[in-house]
């Protein structure tokens, strides 16, 4: 629950809600789902749009969870190379996602499960072998995924897990569900991945980016953002601690080993949450250079927070920083 808690205050929204149209409240609620914590908040004259935003997560939830058996990826894994058939909706996520392979040259990798299985970083007290590494490697390639016009065949022995970027696809249709049923104004937060709807009754909204290994829910910075989606990936999110070195979550398919650079986070600000969410996993194993670089591809702006605190972000950012780390602006 403490990490649970620790996601879901990765951002905060500083700025509560102010004045609204007539007879529109606010009506905000949150519920545990995909491992994290998701709060909606939206103006509306009734809260029963909110049930229908829920529905949708769980609905996605059991089309792309790798650890619900009939889910889409389970039977995908399961399947023994034989092709599956599966939801439009998967289809376009893997396209995404092998897209974001290629464009970042293997480092975001969504074959990378079986690593992520053996590290177990939620549960585990120690690092696995060498051996134990280098054995499962062989595994780790998105080109074993073949994508047809309704199906997907894996081969040689790979097993996908989309929990790089399946909730900021979620995001994205979660405010597509909103908007067309008229919200102009709201919030989604899925676990730190957050999506504004609008703006903040004209005023943008304040989003905090959290301090990594600080106290959930003290930043480093805030930005000021509107009708955009800003997401975070950090190592101090899911981790453990063996002999004075931590194993955190986000694993560089090159090596089996979690990364190990100078970066803490990477946040990405921009209009799409699938491309944020695949992106800010992406530039986590990239480093700053290439991260940058990548970002730019798609049009998305950049934080990184390193490990000695320095805050590096992407030209045009409007930043507020809290406390005295220094804040490098990006050429
Ligand atoms: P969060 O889980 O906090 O949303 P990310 O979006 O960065 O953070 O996703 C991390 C998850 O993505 C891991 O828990 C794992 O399931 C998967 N993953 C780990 N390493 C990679 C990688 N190199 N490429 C793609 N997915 C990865
Ligand atoms: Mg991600």
């Amino acid at each position: 629950m403490k990490k649970l808690l620790s996601c879901f205050l990765s951002f905060c929204l500083l700025m509560p809600f102010s004045a609204c149209k007539q007879k529109e409240s606010e009506h905000s609620a949150t519920q545990i789902m995909m491992d994290t914590v998701v709060t909606i908040s939206v103006y509306a004259e009734s809260s029963d749009i909110l049930t229908g935003a829920f529905e949708l997560c769980k609905h996605y939830e059991q089309l792309f969870s790798r650890t619900i058996d009939t889910s889409d990826i389970s039977r995908i894994n399961n399947s023994n190379e034989k092709a599956v058939n599966v939801d439009p909706e998967t289809l376009h996520l893997l396209k995404t996602a092998l897209e974001i392979n290629e464009k970042s040259n293997g480092a975001f990798d969504f074959t990378i499960t079986p690593l992520v299985e053996l590290w177990n970083v939620n549960k585990a007290t120690d690092p696995p072998t060498d051996d134990q590494i280098s054995t499962l490697l062989p595994f780790v390639n998105s080109r074993f995924v073949e994508l047809k016009d309704n199906s997907v065949t894996v081969t040689n022995g790979c097993k996908i897990d989309l929990g790089g970027i399946a909730k900021g696809y979620i995001a994205d249709k979660i405010k597509e569900y909103l908007t067309k049923n008229g919200v102009t104004r709201g919030t989604i937060n899925l676990g730190g991945n957050v999506m504004l709807i609008g703006d903040n009754n004209g005023a943008q909204y304040n989003v905090g980016i959290q301090k990594p290994f600080a106290k959930a829910g003290e930043t480093a910075l805030t930005i000021k953002l509107s009708n955009k989606t800003a997401v975070t990936s950090g190592i101090y999110e899911r981790y453990f601690e063996h002999d004075g070195n931590i194993y955190h979550h986000i694993i560089d398919p090159k090596t089996g080993y979690p990364v190990e650079n100078n970066i803490a986070s990477v946040t990405i600000i921009a209009e799409s949450s699938i491309i944020a969410d695949g992106l800010s996993t992406a530039c986590l194993v990239l480093g700053v250079d290439e991260g940058k670089h990548l970002a730019e591809l798609y049009g998305a702006q950049t934080i990184f927070i390193m490990k000695d605190g320095t805050i590096i972000v992407s030209d045009g950012l409007s930043v507020d920083q809290n406390g005295e780390l220094p804040c490098v602006k990006m050429k």
